[in-house]
């Protein structure tokens, strides 16, 4: 069956990427603004990956002082959306791990996720609808209410890592991306891509944060369209699939009666193959400004369990 992989290749990773900051600050441009130095500063060091993703040292030196305190604000409502699979897998990021606590009302009890002795404690209060466990197939399977977060936040902290990896050629091609990245509300005319896809993976785990950027071998096949680009991003146990807005490649091959097609990332070749019977995948739509809680299921393995119920 083909696949993702088919259509798309591997184009820039952050894998790839060893810059180290200048702290000179003479001849920098802005990406994400396009302003130069001196109207704006260079002083503090920017992450390419966020470190809510895990620690990590990729840098770059073209993001200026202000776009980087605009994305923070961001970047906080990416780390409500993912606090639960960086306490899951007990994933070091910037302020050491997180501990989960589920969104409530007034007279509930949380569910939350604390770190003791290098283990994992699960506590859900009262919140006895928010677990299962499946005795024979040795599941629990655990339902994580997120505090509110915006999803149109997470799209832009999303943008913002696939223009990272463009190269100065391809941005300016699609300098709409800027538009979209800048604006202040979800503009839908169309051209982005709202929904984000989500994958656990069951057998591997990313010690260091990634983000691969894919581009279409091909962007149309017979009357399919194919988004130029798309990101994976990877960190601990969980890979997100995002597409960059329809390129201008894509508007100017654009016919009314071509399908988009999107296609989905083989998760399972990340995977030892042997191990794995089924993909858990789930997508979330980020075209919201408002903020909202989401509840996500997931399904975790164990050998063993002790509980005082
Ligand atoms: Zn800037």
């Amino acid at each position: 069956m083909e696949n993702f992989l088919d259509y798309y290749q591997l184009h820039n990773s952050t894998n790839d990427i060893k810059e180290k900051y200048n702290p000179n600050p003479d001849g920098k441009i802005c990406k994400f603004c396009k302003e130069k130095y001196p109207a704006v500063t260079f002083n503090t060091i920017p992450h390419i990956v966020p470190e809510l993703f895990g620690r990590n040292s990729i840098i770059s030196n073209f993001e200026c002082d202000n776009c980087n305190k605009k994305f923070q604000k961001y970047e906080s409502d990416l780390s409500t959306m993912i606090q639960h699979y960086l306490a899951l897998t007990k994933t070091k990021t910037k302020n050491g791990i997180p501990n989960f606590q589920s969104s409530k009302s007034r007279d509930e009890f949380s569910t939350t996720t604390k770190i003791l002795n290098n283990t994992l404690k699960l506590s859900f209060g009262t919140n006895y609808e928010d677990f299962e466990f499946n005795e024979k197939n040795k599941t629990l399977t655990v339902k994580f209410r997120t505090r509110k977060f915006s999803p149109f936040s997470v799209y832009k902290v999303f943008l913002k890592m696939g223009i990272s990896l463009l190269t100065e050629d391809e941005l300016n091609e699609n300098i709409h991306y800027l538009d979209f990245l800048n604006s202040e509300e979800p503009l839908d005319n169309g051209m982005q891509i709202w929904s984000c896809y989500r994958y656990m993976l069951k057998t591997k785990y990313h010690a260091k944060p990634k983000i691969n950027l894919y581009k279409a071998k091909r962007t149309l096949i017979d009357d399919v369209e194919f988004p130029e680009y798309a990101i994976l991003i990877n960190f601990a146990n969980v890979v997100f699939q995002f597409f960059l807005p329809i390129s201008k490649k894509n508007y100017s091959e654009h016919k009314a009666k071509n399908k988009l097609r999107i296609e989905l990332f083989p998760s399972f070749s990340l995977e030892n193959i042997r191990e794995i019977n089924y993909i858990d995948m789930y997508i979330l739509e980020l075209n919201e400004k408002q903020k909202v809680s989401i509840t996500d299921t997931i399904v975790l393995y164990y050998e063993r369990r002790e509980t005082n119920i």
